[in-house]
């Protein structure tokens, strides 16, 4: 039998999806997370846009999904976002409650300090897993980071230590269920994206580390996709900037868009939003 363990359950039971990148992307029969075999991370340059062009995408995402996420922060006193980029949420999270006390992880020294000018809050340039355990938060967002954490084991107990009694961690990231195909996404950015959600790994995460999952959202992929947040998000490439310009700015066509590759994805790819509490579950 092939050694491929699933890093979050260590079982040896899974499924090839397909290869990239000379990259198996395996699924655990277990919890349900994709794996990319070996698991190696390879972090390059993965992101090398500008910091403002950056900003500019964080603003129009953090538009779109502040909406499930906001209720959290109403009575909430501390908040640390890990992976933060420019500042873009936690700039939001300060217009919406200015008094709680706010902290970002980044690990660009570039964006980090962007982000402390941007966001005007304390920054760490540094991985969490090096962070003191003098701190501690009633919220920590991870928003689209989960699949780039090289220690799931790790962050977990972790972020665990890092939460107040009864604190919330938010995840954002790709759900990809059971049956999605290759070509389904552009690029998956393997071997940068070491991992993926699948269906029940979220709650298999909950009870390995006792949380309490307290909310589930699901947005489909093409929703989020093919959205004025994506669409006028700039990117590298200026002929891809152009196309999605044209794709948003043309009446009907966005909608049409949509439904085809809705369909052409059958209800397989979204985005989900967890909330997980910390308590003795
Ligand atoms: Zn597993």
């Amino acid at each position: 039998m092939q050694n491929n363990h699933c890093p979050l359950c260590k079982e040896n039971q899974s499924a090839l999806a397909f290869v990239s990148n000379g990259f198996e992307l395996r699924m655990c029969e277990v919890c349900d997370l994709n794996f990319i075999h070996p698991y190696l991370q390879k972090e390059e340059d993965r992101n090398p846009l500008s910091p403002g062009k950056q900003l500019a995408g964080e603003q129009l995402s953090v538009n779109s999904y502040f909406k499930y996420i906001a209720p959290y922060f109403i009575e909430a006193k501390s908040y640390l976002d890990i992976g933060c980029g420019c500042g873009g949420l936690l700039k939001t999270v300060a217009n919406f409650n200015p008094i709680i006390g706010r902290y970002g992880c980044e690990g660009d020294s570039e964006r980090a300090k962007f982000a402390a000018d941007y966001a005007n809050c304390e920054i760490f340039d540094h991985s969490i897993f090096n962070a003191d355990n003098s701190k501690s938060f009633d919220i920590i967002t991870l928003i689209n980071v989960f699949s780039h954490i090289p220690n799931l084991d790790d962050f977990f107990k972790k972020s665990r230590i890092m939460l107040n009694e009864n604190g919330k961690m938010i995840i954002k990231t790709g759900l990809f269920k059971k049956g999605f195909k290759k070509n389904n996404l552009f690029d998956w950015q393997i071997p940068e994206h070491v991992h993926f959600v699948g269906d029940r790994t979220m709650e298999y995460i909950a009870e390995k580390y006792r949380f309490k999952l307290v909310e589930r959202v699901d947005i489909p992929l093409a929703d989020e996709l093919i959205s004025k947040n994506f669409l006028l998000s700039p990117g590298l490439s200026t002929f891809r900037n152009l196309l999605k310009k044209i794709v948003y700015f043309t009446p009907g066509l966005s909608f049409l868009l949509k439904k085809i590759y809705t369909k052409y994805t059958k209800g397989k790819l979204y985005s989900r939003i967890v909330v997980l509490e910390k308590g003795d579950f």
